[in-house]
């Protein structure tokens, strides 16, 4: 073997052995904790970027780390997509439910919120429906507010488009959601709200109300928009 075809032979060696080794790790970590669409400081004063960083950098990022220990020992978790996840849940254990749970709630929580200048309002679609479903926008936010503060202990409060197409605000307990097959009330998410105390306790305290209050200006009415067209035009 000459010096040429030694040095094809270990390169080649390396290569095969850097694909081995990049697709275990892949095999192991299907599941990375998604940046921010925004700084943790874009959403002052209504959420302050130390409670921003906490939430986002430690609880989501430990959902994301447990969800992957978990995959050895389901490892249809490793080819299946987040959201097929949520319908299937009923098929894994109480410590995937509550971590692929947190991993996609918070996931998509992240993109319902935005920069002054990102909100926009209903479209008039949305609105139309709210409208027709809950009497008035305004009756919208109200209901929804109530639900999300009387929510006992920690959960979510959601804006749903149900299979028969229908809107519904439903709360959903722990990290579980309305996409999961093991909820009462089932359907696509258009809208989210963690009330989890660590989303608010920092700067609210137990004034979960006033969090809530705070919160609406900054839901960004752009993504929930598309995200009502989509589960409107699937259905
Ligand atoms: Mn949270």
């Amino acid at each position: 073997m000459n010096r040429h075809s030694l040095k094809y032979v270990l390169a080649t060696t390396l290569l095969a052995l850097s694909g081995i080794a990049s697709a275990a790790d892949a095999a192991k970590t299907p599941f990375t904790l998604p940046a921010l669409p925004y700084a943790t400081n874009a959403l002052e004063p209504a959420i302050d970027a130390q409670t921003m960083e906490i939430h986002h950098g430690r609880h989501h990022k430990a959902y994301v780390d447990n969800l992957n220990a978990k995959v050895k020992e389901f490892p249809a978790l490793a080819s299946t997509s987040l959201e097929d996840i949520q319908r299937s849940i009923s098929r894994y254990d109480t410590a995937v439910r509550n971590n692929a749970g947190g991993h996609y709630n918070h996931s998509l929580f992240w993109t319902l919120m935005a920069p002054v200048g990102q909100r926009d309002m209903p479209s008039p679609a949305l609105r139309s429906r709210l409208v027709e479903t809950f009497g008035s926008e305004e009756a919208f936010r109200t209901k929804f507010s109530e639900a999300a503060t009387k929510l006992f202990g920690s959960g979510w409060a959601w804006l749903i488009v149900k299979d028969d197409g229908s809107l519904a605000i439903t709360t959903t307990a722990n990290q579980d959601n309305p996409l999961m097959d093991v909820v009462a009330e089932r359907g696509t998410p258009v809208l989210a709200l963690d009330v989890w105390e660590h989303a608010y306790y920092l700067h609210y305290q137990n004034k979960r109300a006033d969090y809530i209050k705070a919160w609406w200006p900054l839901v960004n009415w752009q993504q929930v928009n598309a995200r009502y067209d989509a589960a409107a035009i699937k259905r």
